[in-house]
């Protein structure tokens, strides 16, 4: 990642984020949108189809390489078009006054360092004392939602609830995005107690009586260790659902999320444990068979 905070927050902040500027950090906001210092970060590709680098371009590289006018397409000022005269020596101030004079909307562009045609747009405003990132494209989580598409087959029509859940929690909706990671939590357990029910000895009336946390206690020999170690989960998201602000719920939300995902692979591995030992089973079986009773 770059060196600069300012540089993090416009490509890894969810939209609507905002960052606190203070008079000292002019002069970095400066060298990103007219500097010629280049800021570098992380993230997936969509062209590429894989993570890659991408660097900041200010707005005289971007004219250098694409001699087109943006702006002109998109109807917003390209960061430090106002700033882009060389015969005017500026102060820091001033070029801080252009940017919000001029580029209240502001966009900086990003290239993939394998193909400077794979770009990466920003959008942010700019006021007094915070940068507020209004608009991103690609969508940084373009991976994580392909990426989860290998729960489809386990979660089914919920796996689309668990893309919701990311994609609220991007937009910065804290307690909708909970609701989702509840139901998709839900899944998981109810999906395991059809598979497992007959095996219970207690009735299914009883069942449906007992408390969520009860349940998970009383199917805890079927159900993934994560799931049992952590059955919290559920009341932590029930919490979020019920007492939480909204701002707790985004600081929560990784934690959670990621542990869901625990719970998810940890179903996935033991199937594929289990289907390869079914493949090593009867592989050996046809080897035994072909020496008969020797
Ligand atoms: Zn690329």
């Amino acid at each position: 990642m770059s060196n600069s905070r300012i540089a993090e927050f416009l490509a890894t902040a969810s939209i609507y984020s905002k960052l606190p500027i203070s008079v000292e950090d002019r002069a970095e906001l400066s060298k990103i949108t007219n500097g010629k210092e280049t800021y570098s970060f992380d993230a997936y590709c969509p062209k590429c189809k894989d993570h890659s680098v991408f660097y900041f371009s200010d707005y005289q590289t971007y004219w250098d390489l694409k001699k087109e006018f943006k702006a002109y397409n998109t109807r917003v000022i390209l960061a430090g078009f106002g700033n882009t005269f060389p015969e005017i020596i500026k102060s820091e101030e001033e070029k801080f006054r252009d940017l919000i004079n001029w580029n209240r909307l502001s966009c900086v562009v990003a290239h993939c360092s394998r193909e400077t045609k794979h770009e990466f747009f920003v959008f942010f405003n700019i006021d007094e004392n915070y940068i507020t990132k209004v608009g991103q494209y690609p969508d940084v989580n373009e991976y994580s939602y392909s990426n989860l598409s290998k729960y489809e087959k386990m979660l089914g029509k919920y796996c689309i609830e668990l893309k919701t859940s990311l994609r609220l929690h991007s937009n910065n909706v804290g307690v909708g995005a909970f609701v989702y990671l509840r139901r998709v939590f839900e899944r998981i357990f109810f999906n395991n107690y059809k598979e497992n029910s007959s095996k219970l000895t207690i009735s299914e009336d009883d069942f449906n009586k007992l408390r969520f946390t009860e349940k998970i206690d009383c199917l805890k020999d079927y159900l993934p260790e994560f799931m049992v170690t952590n059955k919290n989960i559920y009341s932590i998201l029930s919490k979020g659902i019920h007492e939480l602000d909204e701002q707790e719920c985004i600081d929560y939300f990784d934690t959670l999320f990621e542990s869901i995902i625990m719970i998810l692979d940890e179903i996935l591995d033991k199937k594929a444990t289990e289907a390869k030992q079914r493949t090593l089973t009867n592989k050996i079986a046809k080897i035994k068979g072909k020496f008969g009773d020797k």
